[in-house]
């Protein structure tokens, strides 16, 4: 029976902060109190640091076929990148390929995962398909612990369900208890916009940005909102990126009705000069939505503070410059769609955020990890550090500083949007179920030590 003492670290949860040890036991926390007697246990001293509970990042794409191509991270590196970071649980988005069966596409992502993960994990499912049956086909879903639907309002002839479809996913899920994700953005505009923009020879990789103006996520968001209330469900948006989709999520909330709402760690900290980048390294931002000019920034750093939006995801969704990124040279259309920062997400809301002075210690394990743990159904096993809980814990140093860089971190990508960065605060030991994955940056853990959460309704 292994124990491990963190000694005098300042324990924070999203309520509050208190200066205490924790005991480790077997996986789960079994004691917090001032200057705890412990025999037998393994001392860590943490005084002048943080204790709190590992990062839980809904929002990853791992191993998933996409724009013909795969996401650069499997479940292996993906998770080991993670673990280095401070996260310790994720949710990642089993993706159905067209004219699968909902649960085929649960199994594979199943066999994707199985004996690789470092942390422990979750799936939402991506409905991108609705065949004869498949509304039928949810229930079985949420039974197995996918308690969460994911659709998309754009990339359309792909992945996109047009808004009857997005009723029926909403209206089943809702009846069900599960909570419907929605990708909003007008994908028929965004279509054309893009048509025209290649029609008058504008094919570079800076022109994603002016295909997607932030009208087209604000209108997808009012459109869904209001197909929600029609089928009295609650909805989930992910990743928003705009002013205006933060004031309409803030409306519906003023209403009553169950409309909640996450932003990205990219959309808070980088800007659109990224697409000014020259030789086409433009792609490495050609992400979605895209990356939005200081006003819709400041916009969502209110969002957040006001409790508008309640979670900071990484929508980790790598592709490696060299290889991937570059099947779009000719014509941005083709770029595959994503950014990464399953391992950068935590040490950057800690830095821009907490050191930054615009969020609250507990306000960043609010948004990071308990948010999301109580919005997904794994709180408070996830997303607490509380007797009973499971020991994923990380401790944070404020005094030392983190250096991002691509040669050293461990995606596996070829770059990294916040290259040269220095942060304050470094993620000194990182605990998954009271086992040291990740020690000061390096990787301690081991693969197949990530256990499948089915996720209760909530
Ligand atoms: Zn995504």
């Amino acid at each position: 029976m292994k124990r491990i003492h963190l000694q005098g670290g300042t324990v924070v949860n999203s309520g509050s902060s208190v200066v205490a040890d924790v005991l480790i036991e077997d996986g789960c926390v079994v004691a917090i109190g001032k200057n705890l007697v412990v025999e037998d246990a393994e001392a860590i001293d943490c005084a002048g640091r943080y204790v709190m509970p590992g990062g839980v990042d809904v929002h990853t794409h791992l191993d998933a076929p996409m724009m013909n191509t795969k996401t650069a991270d499997d479940f292996a590196s993906g998770t080991r990148a993670a673990a280095v970071g401070g996260t310790t649980t994720i949710v990642d988005f089993a993706l159905q390929a067209k004219g699968q069966k909902l649960e085929d596409a649960l199994n594979g992502w199943h066999q994707k995962a199985i004996d690789k993960c470092a942390i422990d994990y979750g799936f939402h499912v991506a409905i991108t398909d609705l065949y004869d049956g498949a509304i039928a086909d949810i229930e079985g879903l949420v039974r197995s612990g996918v308690t969460s639907m994911k659709i998309y309002m754009a990339y359309k002839g792909a992945i996109m369900l047009d808004d009857g479809e997005m009723y029926e996913v909403l209206r089943e899920s809702g009846r069900l208890g599960a909570k419907t994700c929605v990708h909003a953005e007008n994908g028929d505009v965004i279509d054309r916009i893009s048509a025209n923009l290649v029609a008058s020879g504008k094919t570079g990789p800076e022109n994603h940005a002016l295909s997607r103006p932030p009208a087209t996520e604000v209108e997808a968001v009012n459109r869904a909102i209001a197909v929600s209330r029609i089928a009295d469900a609650p909805i989930y948006f992910v990743h928003l990126s705009t002013g205006g989709a933060t004031e309409a999520v803030a409306e519906a909330q003023l209403n009553g009705w169950p409309v909640a709402g996450e932003t990205c760690t990219h959309y808070l900290t980088l800007g659109p000069d990224l697409y000014d980048l020259p030789d086409f390294e433009a792609a490495k931002a050609v992400l979605t939505p895209p990356l939005r000019d200081s006003n819709h920034q400041e916009a969502l750093w209110r969002g957040l503070n006001n409790g508008t939006l309640g979670i900071v995801s990484s929508d980790h969704c790598p592709f490696c410059f060299v290889g991937q990124k570059d099947l779009g040279r000719h014509d941005f259309r083709a770029i595959p769609n994503g950014g990464a920062g399953i391992e950068d997400r935590m040490r950057v809301m800690y830095g821009t955020g907490v050191a930054g002075g615009r969020i609250s210690l507990e306000q960043f394990v609010a948004l990071t990890s308990t948010n999301p743990a109580k919005s997904f159904g794994m709180f408070p096993t996830k997303g607490f550090v509380g007797i009973g809980a499971d020991a994923d814990i990380i401790v944070l140093d404020p005094a030392a500083t983190t250096h991002i860089s691509a040669a050293t971190q461990h995606q596996a990508l070829d770059y990294n949007l916040w290259e040269g960065w220095t942060l304050p605060g470094a993620i000194t030991h990182v605990f998954s179920r009271g086992e040291l994955i990740a020690s000061n940056g390096r990787f301690v853990g081991r693969e197949g030590h990530g256990n499948y959460l089915a996720r209760s309704a909530v």
